[in-house]
Formats: C-alpha cells, sequence, structure tokens
C-alpha cells in the first residue's frame, strides 16, 4: 500500500558541513536509505566538504559509521553499503578562504543534477553562495539547501534572503523545515482537500477551536548556548508550529503546486493578529530528578529565555474569525508527542436533554509518535441503561491501516533531500513566508524584553505552567493532555 519508489534523475549533491552533527545524523544515513530503496541512481555522487583536513577514505568511514550508528541499515542488503561508499567523495574546503575551491568545481558534473546542502552555520550562507558563483560551481539548474534557523529576526532574514537572492533565483533556493517533510504533515493536505467530509466543516461555524502541541521531554542539553540565544518562540513557534498552523488554517490552493501552496500559507501568516500579553505565557523548566533546572543547563542563573511558551493565536479572515488557535511547545515536558486537535462545536440542539452529557466531535492528528489520526464519534453506550451516549475514537494508526511497510516510511530528511532533486519546493518555505512570520513574531519578543518579563517556573515532567492552563480556561476551554 506504500507508494512506488520512483527514482530521482542522477546527480551531484555536495554537502556543506558534511562532517558535522547534522549531516551525520540525518542527511547522511538518509541518502543511504534512498540508495538502499534504489530512488538513488547508482551513478550519482555525495561530495562532503569542510575545512577538516581528511582524506576520502576518511569521510567514508565516517559515513559507514553514521549509517551504523543512527539506523540508516533498515531494509537494506549486505554489501549496498559498500556500494554506497564508492558514490562519497570529500573535499577539504573553506566557506571563507578559497582553499579547496577549484577542485570542488572539477568534481561536479555540470551535466547532472547539481544540489549544494548548506549544514553550516547560517553565518556561512552568503559566503558559499558567492563562491559557489565565482568559482562557475552553479548555473541556473543549481539548487542550494538552507538549513534552520533562518534569521533570528525580520531584519536578520532579509540580510540571510538578500545574500542568497545575490546569486540565487528563488526557485533555486529551498529552506528546510523539517516538519514539512513528515508524513502526517504531508496528509494534512491529503485529508482537507482529498476528502469532501472535512472541508464544508472547517471553518469557524463548525470548529470550536483548535489546539497544536509539540511537546519534548527532552531538556536542552547540549545545545544550551546556542538555545538560551534563542528560546522556543524562535526555535519552535516561528517555523514548525507556524507551518503546521498554515497548513491546517489554509485555503484550497487551486492545485497542489508549490507557489500556490506557499501563497495560501503567506496568506494565513499575514491575516494573524498582534498576540497581547495575557495571550501568552512562557515558561522555564525547574529540575527533575538527576536532571539540572534550565537555569543550571544554560549556566546563566539570571536567564530570561523560555524553553515552554502555550499562545492564543487569532487569524482574521473570514473562515476563521472567532475561531481560536492554540499553540502550546516545550521542553522537559510530560511526553514526547506532537499533535493537533480540531475541536468541533457542539451539534447545536440536543434531542437527547441536557441529561446526556456534553459531547464533541474532535479530530486528533498525530505527528509523532505512531503517525495517525483519531476521529471521536458520539455514540450511544451499549447496553440497556436508557439512552445515554458516549464518545468513541475511529482510530487510524498509518502503521496499522497501511501495513508493515508503512512503519518504514522515509524520514522528513530523506523524503526533503529527494524533493530537492526533482526540483519541487513544495513542502520548502520560501522567502518572503519566513519573513512574514518573523515580522509577526518580532514584536512578541521585543515586548517581553521590554517588559523585563520572566518565564514562569514549571515542574520537570509536567504539562508546563499552571498560567497557561488559566489562559485557556479563562475562555472556558481545557488544553488536551499531553500523553503518548
Ligand atoms: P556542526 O556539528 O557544528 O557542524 C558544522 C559543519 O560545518 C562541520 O562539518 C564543520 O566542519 C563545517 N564548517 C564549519 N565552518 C566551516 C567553514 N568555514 N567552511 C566549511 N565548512 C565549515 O553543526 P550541525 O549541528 O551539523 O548544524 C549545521 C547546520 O544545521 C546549522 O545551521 C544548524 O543550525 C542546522 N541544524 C542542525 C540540526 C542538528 O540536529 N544538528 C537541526 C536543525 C538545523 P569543519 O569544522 O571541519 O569545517
Amino acid at each position: 500500500m506504500v507508494s512506488r519508489v520512483i527514482p530521482v534523475d542522477p546527480f551531484d549533491l555536495v554537502i556543506f558541513g558534511g562532517t558535522g552533527d547534522l549531516a551525520r545524523r540525518k542527511i547522511l544515513p538518509g541518502l543511504f536509505r534512498r540508495y538502499c530503496s534504489g530512488q538513488i541512481p547508482p551513478q550519482s555522487q555525495i561530495i562532503g566538504a569542510a575545512r577538516g583536513e581528511h582524506s576520502a577514505d576518511e569521510f567514508r568511514e565516517m559515513v559507514a559509521q553514521a549509517v551504523r550508528e543512527f539506523g540508516g541499515g533498515r531494509a537494506c542488503e549486505d554489501g549496498t553499503l559498500d556500494e554506497f561508499l564508492t558514490r562519497i567523495d570529500y573535499v577539504t574546503v573553506d566557506a571563507r578562504g578559497d582553499t579547496g575551491w577549484s577542485e570542488l568545481a572539477g568534481k561536479v558534473r555540470k551535466e547532472l543534477v547539481n544540489a549544494f546542502y548548506f549544514s553550516v552555520g547560517p553565518g556561512l550562507f552568503g559566503d558559499l553562495a558567492e563562491r559557489l558563483h565565482r568559482f562557475d560551481m552553479a548555473d541556473d539548474e543549481s539548487r542550494i539547501v538552507v538549513e534552520k534557523p533562518f534569521g533570528r529576526d525580520l531584519a536578520t532574514a532579509k540580510a540571510l534572503n538578500a545574500s542568497l537572492a545575490k546569486h540565487f533565483d528563488e526557485t533555486q533556493i529551498y529552506r528546510i523545515d523539517h516538519y514539512l517533510g513528515k508524513e502526517t504533515v504531508q496528509n494534512l493536505m491529503a485529508v482537507r482537500f482529498g476528502n469532501m467530509l472535512f472541508e464544508p466543516l472547517w471553518n469557524s461555524q463548525y470548529i470550536d477551536h483548535i489546539q497544536i502541541t509539540v511537546a519534548e521531554t527532552v531538556g536542552v542539553g547540549g545545545r544550551g548556548g546556542y538555545y538560551d540565544k534563542s528560546g522556543a518562540m524562535r526555535d519552535m513557534v516561528q517555523n514548525h508550529l507556524m507551518q503546521l498552523l498554515c497548513l491546517i488554517a489554509m485555503e484550497p490552493p487551486a492545485k497542489f503546486d508549490p507557489d500556490a501552496v506557499r501563497d495560501e500559507k503567506l496568506k494565513v501568516i499575514r491575516a494573524l493578529e498582534p498576540v497581547l500579553p495575557h495571550q501568552i505565557v512562557r515558561g522555564q523548566y525547574g529540575a527533575g530528578p538527576d536532571q539540572p533546572d534550565y537555569r543550571t543547563h544554560v549556566e546563566d542563573p539570571s536567564s530570561k529565555t523560555e524553553s515552554f511558551v502555550a499562545l492564543k493565536v487569532a487569524i482574521s479572515n473570514w473562515r476563521w474569525a472567532g475561531t481560536p488557535f492554540y499553540l502550546r511547545t516545550g521542553k522537559r515536558l510530560k511526553a514526547r508527542t506532537s499533535e493537533i486537535t480540531v475541536v468541533f462545536k457542539d451539534a447545536p440542539h440536543s434531542i437527547f436533554g441536557a441529561e446526556a452529557g456534553r459531547h464533541r466531535n474532535e479530530l486528533r492528528i498525530r505527528l509523532q509518535p505512531n503517525e495517525g489520526m483519531t476521529l471521536d464519534v458520539t455514540i450511544k453506550e451499549p447496553g440497556p441503561g436508557g439512552m445515554r451516549l458516549v464518545d468513541v475514537p475511529l482510530d487510524m494508526s498509518f502503521a496499522e491501516a497501511l501495513g508493515p511497510e508503512a512503519a518504514d516510511i522515509p524520514d522528513a530528511y530523506e523524503r526533503l533531500i529527494m524533493d530537492v532533486i526533482r526540483g519541487n519546493q513544495t513542502l520548502f518555505m520560501r522567502g518572503d513566508e519566513v519573513e512574514a512570520a518573523w515580522a509577526w513574531t518580532d514584536p512578541i519578543i521585543e515586548g517581553w524584553q521590554a517588559r523585563g518579563e520572566v518565564p514562569k517556573p514549571y515542574d520537570s515532567g509536567s504539562e508546563g505552567p499552571t498560567d497557561a492552563v488559566a489562559m485557556i480556561a479563562r475562555d472556558g476551554r481545557v488544553w488536551r493532555e499531553i500523553k503518548l
């Protein structure tokens, strides 16, 4: 039942930062899995590039270790790793110097699809773009892939966009938000626009509110220094949660075409109302068993950065006026789960009387773990006890519904890299989308800074600060429990 693997055209992919954490954990194992599936033609080539002095053989050994360590080997035949490694090369290159560039240029075959993955800090994006042109490696057909964070505010995002636009057209730039590569996220579009069932009800007349939760159990771990300059609003809300919000709220695009989809997402971001101080709660996790608190983790006893944020968002358009969206994300919460809950309104009149209680339809879309969907439907409680109503879930786990192959769905990075090679930008953020998202986020963060606001403490392993519960309770609603 899982869709057929269609091979992409042969390509040369250069991974700048090929020895880094992201390349080792995600990009290289992901490419290996696509190779195993037969999607990557054997004449393709993957070239790691970084400042480190490594021979091609040393880099191949690094790739082999990464594949073994990060689960690239599922469903792969013996010997395929050795075959894959013959497609790997390495060049020592400094993004800020001229070392290695001519050698790299000599290895990239222009007759194939060329893609350049910038898996390095954003401070190097402009340097890489400039040198790709200066060393005559890029042409109108080349693609560049850039990683998050794409700026830390509107000004830096604009500067990054401008530095790339000097050398590449927008149609060549692939800004990764790996959330968009998740199977369930794409399924949001299939469910909404492929079925007659939901779309007629998908508006403020029938939907009471929508909740989006992305909860993690881990703390900031070894990323404390980076995270403390960013916080949950920049690290999660401005990009991942915003993308989910767009897909759930956008109007139907005329066709499933990159710019048609991204135009509709942009309209959602532009229709977002400013968030007022009482509509947002920030939190910072406390110590847990054998775990330090946030401030110890980031080594700043007076840090005011949030590891949790919950907010109420309003979209000012005909479809959504009056239906709030509640967004929440945080670290060191009770369970690792990402889900969207669409809570429908009560039936206009209950023929069963007040004693039947209040029953609502809820559609829950689980992004992780166990990707799938559940629709709560109200039915009669079985048995002779009269007309008592009960809500039962119609549950569809993709792994159960689609068979064992569904458990082997490509990781988000695999899918997105294959989309780059195919030249399909639908699941990548456009420059104006990113800027619009920052334009909405900036005043919220500036407001906290101006007011000197300190995040509320919350217990490690809890559902976040009690103020977040109070925020939604003021509207007569409750958060869905954070659970697996
Ligand atoms: P990392 O582990 O620090 O790796 C950085 C890579 O860039 C290394 O290969 C490094 O090798 C290379 N590099 C650094 N300066 C260079 C230069 N001047 N010229 C050429 N290569 C250079 O970083 P990472 O975690 O892989 O992250 C890479 C990017 O992905 C960052 O933008 C990050 O924000 C983003 N990202 C990472 C993750 C993740 O899970 N790690 C998730 C989302 C986004 P040399 O030192 O040998 O040059």
